[in-house]
């Protein structure tokens, strides 16, 4: 993983930028085993709850569970889906969770066998639209990373 956030990034796969546009499909708001949980740090669910103008506890209470410890939106029953998913628009675009914002440059999915076996064949809006630079690709890996720790950090048991 730490190879993905080394300063130089003029040796990976992605040093040339990677064409991403996400084209609405809402795949990557669907249960995908490991990719399952939206999980939320509690900036997240400050700004969620800002959102919906209610307080944290209150948001966490209604639109959260969670899992081993760690926080997470709740899915839909029966589909599996993200409670946020309308139609295969996300309905808190402005508000939603770093995880979804960083999408698809996670540290775990920037390596080249698994952009290539499981984020190309998922995900229609890889090879699509605007040209990422390498600089914008790392600065979401070090933001889905620096959200990964505070996710570690924030755990209750
Ligand atoms: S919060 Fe929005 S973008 Fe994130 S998984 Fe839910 S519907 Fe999709």
């Amino acid at each position: 993983m730490e190879s993905q956030l080394r300063n130089d990034v003029s040796k990976e796969w992605w040093s040339e930028g990677v064409r991403f546009e996400c084209q609405g499909s809402g795949q990557c708001c669907l249960s995908r085993g490991e990719y399952g949980f939206v999980f939320l740090t509690r900036e997240d669910r400050k700004r969620m709850a800002d959102h919906f103008q209610l307080g944290i506890r209150e948001f966490t209470k209604t639109y959260c569970d969670k899992t081993k410890g760690y926080f997470h939106l709740k899915e839909e029953k029966g589909r599996d889906a993200c409670v946020f998913l309308k139609g295969k628009k996300c309905g808190i675009y402005e508000a939603r969770p770093t995880q979804c914002r960083t999408w698809p440059f996670w540290p775990e999915v920037m390596n080249s066998k698994t952009w290539n076996k499981e984020v190309k064949t998922f995900c229609p809006g890889v090879g699509k639209g605007k040209l990422h630079s390498a600089e914008e690709i790392s600065k979401n890996l070090k933001m889905q990373k620096s959200s990964e720790l505070a996710l570690h950090r924030q755990r209750k048991p």
